[in-house]
């Protein structure tokens, strides 16, 4: 998947299972782990709800998107 392409796509919250609908807010959760046969981290994206991230994240954890939402 490339650009925007896995906005057309069914997502599905990688925390609860459920889909993300257009109405929800919606994270996208970006991981990068280091392989040492390759130049590059390898990557892999992954989608959240707002509220299930944020219930997931330790509160030692800074959430600063959480102060660009207004609810
Ligand atoms: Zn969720």
């Amino acid at each position: 998947m490339d650009g925007g392409d896995y906005l057309k796509e069914k997502l599905v919250c990688c925390f609860c299972g459920k889909t993300i609908e257009k109405k929800d807010k919606m994270i996208n959760v970006s991981l990068f782990m280091e392989i040492k046969t390759e130049t590059e981290p390898v990557e892999q994206f992954l989608f959240s709800h707002f509220i299930c991230i944020k219930e997931k994240l330790h509160s030692s954890v800074p959430f600063y998107l959480e102060a660009l939402i207004d609810d």
